[in-house]
């Protein structure tokens, strides 16, 4: 293995376990990439400018005196270079990616060619609300979507993902409760299945976090939920369906309960995909919840670019909603901006402007392609799809909840491998080495091990067993070959990364610290 002058591993380890390995370290053709700062070329560039003929500068001694220190390439060394990493990463156009809770779904090449025209992609965030009525009227359409599919009267468009809608939904029913003079309620509730922003927004909003316990098969213990409902309890966080691929069947009760002790239903709407054009959320009690637009509508993250998490309110919350929206009259869109007049109790802003554009384009034309019968099937869909997988690994696998079928996800456990040597951390990267990105391990929280699937409406039966044909293959050679599993991932650029530490300290610098 190379080292860099940091110590860090920059190259792959020829696999011990593979009868060929190449002299050059490419792998057919998968070519072999060094650092970007190991090429050379320290001095060349890709353009050719007269040197600036300045006398004086502005900078005094700010003016640079070393060399900037950064690599130089000419057009066709970049682009390789680029390009063949980007081939030692798995991507959503290569194949399935099965990380649960995520909705990994295909990012549909109509919704870039729309992000892209030129109305859209050159717009100034400050440019004269005159200037830009199309692009408003698209917030306005999007808004009158979101609204009508969850039932839900408002809708608060700029927060950029799901835990900063998270955010937004709390700090509206902060809002709501300090305008009623009931600023003591301290304490948000959330369950032990619960996505980990959860507990993280309202720990950042300043509330206590509580925990409610679950039930044997994965939903809302209601008794306990009972006894943990008090008039200090601000809200409540929910998912649903919840983190272990569940419906809460016992959702209007648990908003019921909620709404008798005076606290809000905020639910966690980043699995709307298991239930959109089926259920309305407005419909169960929910008085505000985040939607992951590219979780539900397209463009995963890690599929590329940034995210939006627009929540809906209810009546109740409607008036403590941030700025900005759209409003429209006869002289057409405009946005209201300021906390006076009808944004008077608004809470403020989330964001300096208006949210994330493109996100907005990307998601109405996910909705218009699709139309109220499609995003009806965009659920059955993910929903049988997750089924399939549920039925075809569990004579291999344990599932969690064996009982009943599950919704958009299929979740396992570790009891299968027990005893065998192999963890699922071991499962997981041996599924590296077979051309397939490991699903989400170890969450939720709740379940021993935890293997949670989401194979999403957009993959076919091909891929879906393309995919369990693989896991079953691994599953059936785990007796008698275990190094295969605890050694893997073999045919990777690199093997088993301390990721805590790189994520905790990262080290973004090449060259060692002066
Ligand atoms: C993805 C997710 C979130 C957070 O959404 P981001 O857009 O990644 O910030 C919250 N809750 C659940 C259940 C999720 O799956």
């Amino acid at each position: 293995m190379s080292l860099n002058n940091v110590g860090r591993p920059t190259r792959p380890t020829p696999a011990a376990s593979t009868a060929h390995t190449s002299l050059t370290g490419a792998r057919g053709l998968l070519q072999d990439e060094a650092l970007i700062f190991e090429m050379g070329g320290w001095d060349k560039t890709g353009v050719d400018l007269a040197p600036a003929d300045l006398d004086a500068s502005d900078l005094g001694d700010l003016v640079r005196t070393a060399p900037i220190g950064l690599p130089g390439l000419s057009e066709p060394e970049t682009v390789r270079h680029y390009v063949r990493l980007s081939q030692k990463n798995h991507a959503i156009d290569l194949a399935l990616y099965p990380l649960g809770s995520c909705t990994m779904k295909h990012n549909p090449r109509l919704n870039e060619k729309l992000a892209r025209l030129p109305g859209f992609a050159d717009l100034h965030p400050m440019s004269p609300v005159s200037t830009v009525q199309g692009a408003l009227a698209l917030m306005d359409r999007l808004a009158h979507w979101l609204k009508t599919m969850t039932a839900m009267p408002a809708v608060a468009l700029s927060p950029k993902a799901g835990a900063h809608g998270e955010l937004c939904g709390l700090l509206t029913i902060k809002a709501a409760h300090e305008a009623k003079g009931q600023s003591h309620r301290r304490i948000v509730l959330v369950p032990t299945s619960a996505h980990g922003t959860n507990p993280a927004t309202a720990a950042f909003v300043g509330y206590d976090v509580a925990e409610i316990a679950q039930t044997e098969d994965g939903r809302v213990d209601l008794a306990d939920l009972e006894a943990k409902l008090s008039t200090d309890v601000a809200a409540i966080m929910v998912t649903n369906p919840n983190t272990c691929g569940l419906f809460e069947r016992d959702i209007i009760e648990i908003a019921r309960l909620t709404h008798a002790v005076g606290a809000y239903f905020y639910c966690d709407g980043a699995n709307f995909n298991a239930i959109v054009g089926r259920v309305r959320p407005g419909d169960l009690g929910v008085d505000a919840m985040h939607i992951n637009l590219h979780k539900t509508f397209s463009t995963p993250h890690g599929g590329g670019g940034p995210g939006a998490g627009p929540v809906v309110l209810s009546e109740a919350l409607a008036p403590f909603a941030p700025a900005p929206w759209v409003v429209s009259d006869s002289k057409g869109f405009r946005l209201v901006e300021d906390t006076v007049d009808e944004a008077s109790a608004g809470f403020g802003r989330m964001v300096a402007f208006h949210g994330q554009m493109g996100m907005f384009v990307r998601a109405y034309a996910y909705m218009l392609s699709h139309g109220a019968d499609g995003l009806r099937q965009v659920a059955e869909d993910a929903v049988l799809n997750a089924n399939y997988v549920k039925a075809r690994l569990s004579g291999a696998m344990s599932a969690a909840f064996p009982d009943g079928p599950c919704m958009h996800e299929a979740l396992f456990d570790d009891h299968w491998l027990e005893g065998s040597g192999i963890t699922t951390l071991d499962f997981a990267k041996a599924m590296i080495d077979e051309g397939f990105h490991p699903m989400t391990m170890y969450f939720p929280l709740v379940v021993h091990g935890a293997m949670l699937i989401e194979p999403t409406e957009t993959e076919s039966l091909q891929e879906l067993d393309r995919f369990c044909d693989a896991l079953l293959a691994l599953a059936a050679a785990r007796a008698g070959d275990v190094e295969r599993f605890t050694g893997a991932p073999y045919l990777a650029p690199l093997k088993r990364l301390d990721e805590t530490l790189a994520a905790r300290k990262p080290k973004l610098r090449w060259l060692a610290e002066a």
